[in-house]
Parts: structure tokens; C-alpha cells; sequence
């Protein structure tokens, strides 16, 4: 893999490069700010199951500090067949989602799976997601380069930080600079087991941080693809100075139609926030 040298500063990423003294970038999601002094934690179902739930979920995240709400209405699934247990809500999902917003003022962030779809993604979420496995769909950047909603682009879990900057400045480079970038996990021959589907590259926190002015956060969730490691690698994550977190909760996690796996029950997310806030004392930051 190359490494990033000074003529991608220079010719490949120089929008998202940071200059010396350059401040990290401060991204707004509604009223949220996403790079300064207060960490953002954005948490919430794998997929928007049913209005009540979501609603539910929406209250309990927002009462324990979460400041954004996620959720996949569309979602990039591994295989194609979509059952009572396995599904995607597509439009309606959107249309729960601005019922929740609208009751608790929680902004959304939700992810947008194809070209075709950005205008209609758009019209609903605060900040568009563009999932791990398109972070080099270059017509999708591009036409989120003119969207007008800030966006989280996810690192693809093979790729490099060189080809995730270069994907950030596709979207700078048309045309927007609300760009938030998010590690979940990099995989590796030997990580294909229960235990270790993705490693989380934690270095990749400083890394970014002294090649971009980009603010960075963490999934731990899909990085981790099981819930017993998410505490301490949120934990971790913070401490390694991320700007944020974003966490799939769920009331019965083990019954969770997408990634039951990983989902954080109420109760374990609670108390996940308490030890973040503690740990952002220590780095400088608040929550
Ligand atoms: C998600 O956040 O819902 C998701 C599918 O994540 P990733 O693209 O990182 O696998
Ligand atoms: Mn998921």
C-alpha cells in the first residue's frame, strides 16, 4: 500500500489535507456540531424496524446523551433475500424517521445505498451515511458532492487511509464540505473468526488526524460485529481523541432484525455513556 506523501497533498487530497496550524474542521448536523470540544455521540437501530420501537429507542438514546438518531431505511445487506426477520424499510423508513425527529428533535443520520436514491435520502436526513462498501462508488461521491447535507463516509474495510481521503475529497471537491469521516473496522486474512470479523484500527484516529482537518469518529458497532467488545473499544476510541462515536441500541438486541450481534441493550448503552464521560473529562472534551 502506498503511503501518503507530499504530492497527495499537493495534487490528490489538497481540500482535505490539514495545513500546518489548521484547526479540525467543525461539521454541523442541525444543532449539533460534530469536531469541537463536545463529543458526539450519534446511536440507534441497525434498521428501522416499526415506528414505536424507533420512537422508544429515539427517547432512550436521547435521555442518555446520544445527539443524533441513526438508522438504515435502506441497507446495503449481504445477501439478497429479505424475510420477516431480515428486511429493509425503504420509504416508510424515512417517513418514521421524520416523526421521530419531529418529536424529540433529535437530528438523523441515515444511509443512502444508491445513486438513484439521493435526492429522496436527502429530503429526510441531516447527514447522509455512505456505508463501508461504497466509500469508492465515485458517481455516488460526486452526487453527494452536490446533496447539500453533511455527510459520514465510512471507511471501506480494505482500504487504506490514502483511499479514504481520496474519496473525502470527491465529495469536497464537488461541492461539499460538510464531510465527518468514520472507521469500522479494517479486515485482514486472519480476522474472518467470532471474535475478530474486523480490527479496529484505533491508530487510524491520530493518523487522520495529522493528514486532515477532517473531524474522524468511530463505529464500533460493525467494527467489532459483537457487543461485548463495543464498551471498551468506544471506550478506547474516545480516548484515543475521536470526535464521536455513532452505536447501534436496541430494546431486545439479540431479537434485532439486522446485526443482533452487536446492539447495545439500553441499560449497557447507559452506562457506556456515564464511563465516555468520564474519559472526555480526561482528553479535554465534554459530552
Ligand atoms: C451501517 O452503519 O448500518 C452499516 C451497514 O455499516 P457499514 O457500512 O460500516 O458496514
Ligand atoms: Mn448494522
Amino acid at each position: 500500500m502506498k503511503d501518503i506523501g507530499p504530492k497527495d497533498i499537493e495534487n490528490n487530497f489538497p481540500l482535505v489535507s490539514r495545513r500546518d496550524g489548521q484547526e479540525t474542521s467543525v461539521v454541523r448536523v442541525g444543532d449539533v456540531e460534530i469536531g469541537g470540544e463536545r463529543l458526539c455521540v450519534m446511536a440507534g437501530p441497525c434498521t428501522i424496524e416499526n415506528l414505536d420501537q424507533l420512537r422508544d429507542i429515539a427517547s432512550h438514546v436521547k435521555d442518555s446523551g446520544a445527539v443524533l438518531l441513526r438508522g438504515g431505511a435502506y441497507k446495503p445487506m449481504t445477501f439478497p433475500y429479505r424475510s420477516e426477520t431480515a428486511f429493509e424499510l425503504g420509504e416508510e423508513g424515512l417517513a418514521f424517521m421524520r416523526r421521530v425527529r419531529d418529536e424529540t428533535g433529535l437530528p438523523l443520520v441515515t444511509e443512502v445505498v444508491d445513486v438513484r436514491l439521493v435526492d429522496q435520502v436527502a429530503e429526510t436526513a441531516d447527514m447522509i451515511q455512505v456505508g463501508a462498501r461504497n466509500m469508492q462508488n465515485f458517481p455516488l461521491l460526486e452526487e453527494l458532492g452536490r446533496c447539500g447535507k453533511p455527510v459520514l463516509l465510512k471507511r471501506h474495510f480494505g482500504c487504506g487511509i490514502r483511499d479514504w481521503l481520496g474519496a473525502a475529497e470527491y465529495l469536497y471537491h464537488h461541492g461539499n464540505d460538510q464531510v465527518v469521516l468514520c472507521e469500522r473496522g479494517v479486515s485482514a486474512a486472519h480476522t474472518h473468526e467470532p471474535t475478530a470479523r474486523f480490527i479496529v484500527d484505533i491508530q487510524a484516529i491520530p493518523a487522520v488526524q495529522s493528514y486532515s482537518h477532517l473531524p474522524i469518529v468511530i463505529d464500533p458497532s460493525h467494527a467489532t460485529f459483537n457487543r461485548r467488545f463495543v464498551p471498551s473499544i468506544s471506550r478506547a476510541a474516545i480516548a484515543a481523541g475521536a470526535d464521536g462515536l455513532i452505536l447501534e441500541v436496541h430494546p431486545t438486541p439479540e431479537k434485532a432484525a439486522v446485526d443482533p450481534l452487536q446492539a447495545l441493550s439500553y441499560e449497557v448503552f447507559d452506562g457506556l455513556m456515564g464511563d465516555l464521560r468520564g474519559i472526555a473529562r480526561v482528553v479535554g472534551k465534554t459530552l
